[in-house]
């Protein structure tokens, strides 16, 4: 079973990536905030950098020019030119990051005011508005620390932008409604499995918060008070099941949702692993390889055949 780490997270969250020009993230043209920390540990998670909570550090064997400057500033002897570090030895100094040539080494998230934030996506803003587009918190998972990221989103409002979250709703709904709710216009909240055990198992947690959750927020949604989009990651073999699927198209229905979100498997995860100090090897035949159309749309049909609009 995978487990999530129990440490309690601190108050703010090293930065992953903050990423312009998206297309997927909601409407219009949008700038993404990747924040570092997910309570979940989903054995699929297409962005495993994003998993801790804590600075780590990645090594790109690819781009190595073998230049041995890493190895000059190491302290701990920890690095070797062409492999990378041994991170039982590495104390995350970064130092090597700084003098690497080719960015082979590369610090896995940073720390950022709210306002450094704000102020970087403010950048973007002639592209939000010419297209209808905004800021999406994504992750890892923003409600990990929703006093920082309650504290963005009102200052994304307050510079006119429409905000965006991206969410795997295992989530504090106290902490939600007192720092999120009232600073964002959309959420989106993936429902992955519906069976608790298949949950726990893959993912980490049970779903019954995130079942409470995501029936919470389809009933502001209904009330008008905020957009919600659930979604569903199509995982082969694991999410993407008859069983499983068909028991979320009849949640949904149950729960009054109108229209579902499918998110096609794709595999890119195992090299980012690598990068990180895993093996990255694909368990089987169907999760190394990118989710053809026909396979997409064999796995819609059984929302639609239920009344779901799919996107
Ligand atoms: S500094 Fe970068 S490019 Fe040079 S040996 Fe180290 S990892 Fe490779
Ligand atoms: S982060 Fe610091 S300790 Fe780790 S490999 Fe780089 S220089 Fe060495």
């Amino acid at each position: 079973m995978n487990s999530p780490s129990t440490a309690a997270p601190p108050d703010a969250p090293l930065i992953l990536e903050i990423k312009g020009a998206s297309l997927d993230d909601g409407p219009g043209i949008r700038t993404v905030v990747f924040i570092k920390g997910c309570p979940l540990s989903c054995t699929w998670c297409h962005n495993p950098e994003s998993k801790a909570v804590g600075q780590e550090l990645s090594f790109d064997a690819g781009k190595c020019i073998r230049c041995g400057e890493c190895l000059r500033v190491c302290g701990e002897g920890a690095v070797t030119p062409g492999q990378g570090p041994d991170r039982s030895l590495c104390s995350l100094c970064l130092a090597c990051t700084e003098v690497c040539p080719a960015k082979a080494l590369e610090p896995v998230g940073r720390a950022m005011t709210p306002e450094e934030v704000v102020e970087t996506v403010a950048r973007d803003l002639p592209f939000f508005d010419a297209s209808g587009g905004g800021v999406t918190l994504s992750g890892g998972e923003p409600t990990l620390f929703p006093t920082f990221c309650g504290d963005l989103l009102r200052q994304f409002k307050a510079r006119g932008m429409h905000t965006l979250l991206e969410t795997c709703g295992h989530f504090s709904w106290s902490a939600f409604e007192s720092h999120i709710l009232d600073h964002t216009d959309t959420v989106y909240c993936d429902i992955k499995l519906m069976s608790p055990e298949a949950h726990r198992h893959h993912c980490g947690v049970s779903n019954s918060n995130i079942l409470s959750n995501l029936e919470k927020l389809l009933t502001l949604h209904r009330s008008g008070a905020l957009d919600v989009l659930p979604r569903v990651p199509l995982v082969p073999g694991i999410t993407a099941t008859v069983e499983n699927i068909t028991a979320i198209a009849d949640h949904l229905n149950a729960l009054d949702a109108h229209t579902v979100q499918v998110l096609p498997y794709n595999p890119l995860w195992h090299g980012k692993i690598k990068k990180m100090g895993g093996h990255g090897a694909a368990p089987s035949e169907s999760l190394g390889r990118f989710m053809d159309n026909g396979e997409v749309k064999h796995w819609r049909g059984y929302f639609e055949e239920r009344g779901l609009t799919t996107l």
